[in-house]
């Protein structure tokens, strides 16, 4: 049996428990500080925050953001605020995050928002939605189209408190053995795919198993799965699903521009200074640039490595099976929609947000890498 291993490529980034200085600030001159000793010397006090992941610990760009972000704020903050992180399973299990965030036993948590959809609907559209907006569209929407203040109140609802926390780009449409010629290949398929993709598939008469990210190389390899997506070809080629499985389907119509999420107690990070607060928000920020870049960076150089060293076949979806699943697609977001009067008013500002950026894009960025690219 093959394990999944990471420690080849990344080395644990653990936070020790450092020591670190008290820092006195003094805001008064010498004279009138020799009359007001006590009063002077303010002993700042220190936050020591826990941060709960989705993700295996020190697990390649969605798991270092996290560590990357405790480090930003240990240095912004002068040593006044330190994130301990914990990887899935080491504090709690993975897929308690929230909760464990929500009630405040941790103060916060790194995961995607469709992890959340069992909880209520409407957070699938802060992660990713089937045929639905990129990166660089997801983020305007969130950061500059009003996303961010429903996205806001929908987690109000939890206590928590949504930052953008990077983005995986456009993903692959996963790992098969067999090729997929029109929707009749993908009956009777198991695949793992989880989210609305998995609701989609279904719908096309395949079944979506839920493997946990540890378990799905085994799977695949025993036939408790035919098939699995997973994200692109960095991470892919890590998890070393071109040994057993023939064709690399593109493009990943389930998860166009994945947002992964930080999330925070409401009452924890209102008790904050506001300087700490905006500490966190700007380490955020620099890290949702820094994922989407480090994705774009690794996948381009193991896409390479795929095709010439490992010969791995690419195939694309006929748009026959896409329009199909599209339409599918629609289909199960009018429902939830029906269902659910928050995801109506969430898809309705998404959806016209989607509906003017894609109109821009037929003229910039579409028409650049048809034309224009050199
Ligand atoms: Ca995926």
């Amino acid at each position: 049996m093959r394990k999944f291993t990471r420690k080849d490529f990344f080395k644990g980034i653990a936070l020790g428990t450092i020591s670190l200085p008290i820092m006195i600030r003094s805001c008064a001159g010498e004279n009138f500080a020799q009359q007001q000793t006590s009063a002077n010397i303010i002993t700042q006090k220190k936050y020591k925050w826990k941060m709960v992941t989705t993700w295996p610990p020190n697990f390649p760009v969605l798991g270092e953001a996290c560590t990357m972000l405790a480090d930003l704020v240990k240095k912004m903050s002068g040593g006044r605020m330190e994130i301990e992180v914990y990887g899935g399973g080491e504090l709690v299990p993975a897929l308690q995050a929230f909760d464990t965030v929500r009630s405040g036993a941790a103060e916060m948590g790194s995961g995607a928002a469709y992890y959340w959809a069992g909880k209520t609907p409407a957070t699938q559209f802060f992660a990713s939605v089937p045929f639905g907006m990129n990166a660089q569209q997801l983020n305007a929407w969130i950061l500059c189209g009003g996303g961010m203040a429903l996205w806001e109140e929908l987690y109000a609802r939890f206590n928590v408190v949504p930052l953008l926390g990077g983005n995986t780009g456009v993903q692959m449409g996963g790992w098969f053995n067999r090729e997929i010629n029109s929707m009749a290949d993908l009956k009777g398929l198991k695949m793992r795919m989880p989210g609305l993709g998995g609701k989609v598939l279904e719908r096309a008469g395949g079944s979506a198993v839920l493997l946990a990210g540890g378990e799905i190389y085994t799977g695949l390899e025993r036939g408790i799965i035919d098939a699995t997506e997973w994200i692109g070809p960095y991470h892919d080629y890590k998890m070393g699903f071109h040994q057993i499985a023939k064709y690399y389907y593109a493009p990943g119509w389930h998860e166009a521009g994945t947002a992964l999420e930080f999330f925070i107690n409401k009452d924890k990070f209102e008790e904050l200074p506001t300087d700490l607060q905006q500490i966190i928000r700007s380490a955020a920020q620099q890290i949702n640039v820094w994922m989407l870049s480090e994705f774009e960076a690794k996948n381009a150089i193991y896409l390479k490595k795929l095709l010439e060293e490992e010969k791995v076949q690419i195939r694309k979806y006929p748009k026959e099976v896409l329009d199909q699943l599209r339409s599918f697609t629609k289909d199960i977001i009018a429902e939830i929609c029906e269902e659910d009067a928050f995801s109506k008013k969430v898809y309705a500002s998404y959806k016209s947000f989607a509906d003017r950026a894609t109109a821009w894009a037929e003229f910039t960025e579409k028409s650049y890498y048809n034309d224009i690219v050199m």
